[in-house]
């Protein structure tokens, strides 16, 4: 059998060689590191802000960013959001700071209740109760996305990463292209977005070519304090059915999820060509949206009239 060492394996490649724990963690920092330098992710002077959960995922990849940054002129910090989904959130926020406390990251926090007044699991309830019948994951995503961008651009941060790993790509590229979405689906990417404007911080993602399997054993191996457990609010049954489709074509076809994603880099300088996306300022808080209003603006206000302060930097 191919083996890296002598040592007692954790891990099977595709290329079928097992690697022991200390192989495996060096392959797998290699491999972020190779994201970043292969398209281009970061410059040689950055301020980078990374979107922390508390979960596996993004906790692993701060403490990479962290721990292999040797350059002066990269600063890194963390950014949290309490969503307010009872205990699930009180965990992550614990075990966010904590995580920082002891790495010594900046970490910048704020909340869903702080912001908008209300936690995500109110804000789903009144929202249905008005009639609206959006899922819990839509709803958290926009406000997030929303906050991520507002936080970046007021810590100036020039880069904001995300732990988004290559089955959360190859489920999102695969559930847009059943829903014929291709102007999701020209966002994405390890470099998301087509607009460059001053009032957007670019969002990278150094797991893109990880797999969740990779990401989970790191954080164990690595012990990290984070919760394994699902949220209570993940009700997206369409991206759970994606998720397990893939991964049942994976296990009979060993690279599927590889390809799915592959195939979104190959086709995205040609979906992008040519793609004039509108930009406007929301005519309430200031943020930019591709309508007059944006959709945090037009969502809270379903709840609460006059919400948000009025025109942010
Ligand atoms: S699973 Fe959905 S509701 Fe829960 S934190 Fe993630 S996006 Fe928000
Ligand atoms: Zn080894
Ligand atoms: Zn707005």
């Amino acid at each position: 059998m191919n083996q890296c060492c002598k040592s007692k394996p954790v891990y099977r490649q595709y290329n079928g060689e097992d690697l022991c724990k200390k192989h495996f963690l060096e392959y797998f920092e290699r491999k972020v590191k190779r994201t970043i330098g292969s398209h281009k992710l970061l410059t040689k002077k950055e301020k980078v802000l990374v979107a922390c959960s508390g979960g596996k995922d993004s906790t692993a990849v701060l403490y990479i960013l962290h721990k292999t940054n040797k350059n002066p002129n990269i600063k890194i910090e963390a950014f949290h959001i309490d969503e307010g989904i009872e205990k699930y959130s009180d965990k992550n926020t614990k075990n966010i700071r904590e995580f920082c406390k002891t790495h010594k990251i900046k970490l910048h926090e704020t909340s869903f209740r702080k912001e908008f007044g209300y936690s995500l699991c109110y804000i789903h309830t009144a929202l249905k109760e008005k009639g609206v019948k959006a899922k819990s994951c839509t709803i958290c995503g926009t406000l997030r996305r929303y906050l991520m961008n507002l936080y970046a651009r007021k810590t100036k941060a020039t880069k904001l990463v995300t732990g988004h790993n290559l089955d959360d790509e190859a489920q999102s590229i695969t559930m847009n292209l059943f829903k014929n979405n291709t102007e999701v689906m020209r966002r994405l990417g390890p470099l998301t977005g087509i607009i460059r404007d001053k009032k957007f911080v670019p969002r990278i993602k150094p797991l893109y070519f990880c797999t969740e399997k990779e990401v989970e054993l790191y954080s164990r191996l690595q012990k990290f304090k984070v919760s394994y457990g699902k949220c209570p609010c993940s009700v997206d049954a369409y991206r759970r059915q994606v998720g397990n489709m893939l991964d049942e074509f994976d296990k009979i076809h060993p690279g599927t999820k590889h390809c799915v994603v592959n195939s979104l880099l190959e086709l995205l300088p040609s979906i992008r060509k040519g793609v004039k996306a509108k930009l406007n300022y929301c005519s309430n808080c200031g943020e930019p949206t591709s309508r007059d209003k944006c959709s945090v603006c037009t969502m809270i206000s379903k709840i609460k009239p006059k919400t948000l302060n009025k025109k942010k930097k």
